[in-house]
């Protein structure tokens, strides 16, 4: 290929290659633009985004279950008790009002925007907005305050609750002052064990006294045996004499003979005369 042809080849590549370039340019010329100009136009914001809180005074009931659930610590409420005279009315959900609430203030400096503040609420009158628009160039400008309370009333409820509180106790240290003087006027011949209940107890009879056991002396004879005829062989007859008196005439009963004795004496008994076998001699 000559020198030319080259030099021809090459510019017919180069207007090639820019008719593919704008062919890409051609195509999106014509297509509708994607900018969103900002701040005249908006993107439309998350149903559920999280952006700046917002408190309903008109709904909250200063129980703090917000405050307990932040974890950065951001927000700050303080309340003073309504006396019993004040009425301030019910919540959209049909809670009573019992607090005035001085302070609710949301640092959103600190804010992470995790949005736990929100499920928490009894009242579900602290929710998300979707105002994200709110940069400062002060920080402190960043601590939002949600009551509707002037500083004058607030100040002056959280002075009314403590008086009120102050009588309270003063009213109480006195009636445990009362009741103690009262305990004290009373008899001291109570002993605490009586004052607890107990059941009543069982009437028990007191012991019949037993009667002492009619243990008759025990007969310590005087013994003096007399015994007669003892040299003429015959057998002793013992005379006994106890203490009491009586006279045992038994010999027997006194010395029981032995059984030698016995085998002895038998024979002693008998007179000569006496002939067991009859008259046969
Ligand atoms: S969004 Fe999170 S960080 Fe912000 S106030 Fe609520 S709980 Fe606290
Ligand atoms: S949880 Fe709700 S009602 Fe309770 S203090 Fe927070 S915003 Fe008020």
């Amino acid at each position: 290929m000559s020198s030319a042809d080259t030099y021809f080849k090459n510019i017919g590549k180069g207007f090639w290659t820019v008719l593919l370039g704008m062919k890409v340019t051609m195509r999106h010329l014509f297509t509708p633009a994607v900018t969103i100009q900002y701040p005249d136009a908006r993107m439309p914001i998350p149903e559920r985004g999280r952006n700046r809180l917002y408190v309903n005074m008109d709904d909250c009931i200063g129980c703090n279950q917000c405050g307990m659930a932040c974890p950065v610590g951001c927000i700050t409420i303080e309340t003073a008790k309504s006396l019993p005279t004040e009425d301030l009315g019910v919540t959209s959900t049909g809670q009573k009002k019992r607090l005035w609430v001085t302070q609710f203030d949301i640092d959103f400096a600190k804010c992470c925007y995790c949005g736990l503040c929100v499920p928490p609420c009894p009242t579900e009158c602290i929710y998300m907005t979707d105002v994200f628009e709110f940069s400062e160039y002060d920080r402190d400008k960043l601590n939002y305050s949600f009551i509707t309370l002037t500083p004058e009333e607030a100040a002056q409820k959280t002075e009314q609750a403590k008086a009120a509180e102050k009588e309270a106790a003063a009213k109480k240290a006195a009636a445990a002052a009362a009741a103690a003087a009262q305990k004290a006027a009373q008899p001291q011949n109570v002993t605490p064990s009586q004052n607890v209940t107990q059941p009543p107890a069982q009437s028990i009879p007191p012991a019949a006294p037993r009667p002492a056991p009619a243990v008759a002396p025990a007969p310590q004879p005087a013994v003096k045996p007399e015994i007669a005829g003892a040299e003429a062989g015959q057998a002793p007859s013992v005379t006994a004499e106890p203490q009491g008196g009586q006279k045992v005439s038994s010999p027997e009963s006194v010395y029981p003979p032995k059984p030698q004795e016995q085998a002895t004496r038998a024979p002693q008994e008998l007179k000569p005369n006496d002939n067991p076998k009859g008259s046969a001699d």
